[in-house]
Order: C-alpha cells, then sequence, then structure tokens
C-alpha cells in the first residue's frame, strides 16, 4: 500500500489522503487513510488520477 493525496474527498470524513493498493494482492480497494472507509476502486481511481494528469497539464505555464 502507498498513501497518497488525491483530488478526491472521503464521503465519511472529509479527508485527501488515501491508500492504494500496489500488488494485486492487495486488491483494487482504495481507502482512506484517516478512517479506512472504503472510498472507491482502482477503476474509478484511475479516471480520477487521469483526470488529474489532465488538469496538471493544463496548468503548465502557456509562456515557451
Ligand atoms: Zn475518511
Amino acid at each position: 500500500m502507498i498513501t497518497v493525496t488525491l483530488d478526491l474527498t472521503c464521503s465519511i470524513c472529509g479527508h485527501q489522503q488515501f491508500h492504494l493498493p500496489i500488488k494485486a494482492e492487495e486488491g483494487a480497494n482504495v481507502c482512506c487513510a484517516n478512517c479506512s472507509a472504503f472510498k472507491c476502486k482502482a477503476l474509478d481511481l484511475e479516471r480520477a488520477l487521469t483526470a488529474m494528469r489532465r488538469s496538471s497539464d493544463n496548468r503548465q505555464p502557456a509562456a515557451a
């Protein structure tokens, strides 16, 4: 498991840090690092991370 801060909010406690599974045997569940509530499945997370990556691209300065 790794702990990361995501652009997601725990529906139970509002925390933004989540434990992510990094091995297959850890399953696909992402859970809140604060209250351990299951937040979402890795599939949803992948979507969230893709959206994050896209939005961080947009944050790059336009001056080149
Ligand atoms: Zn929580």
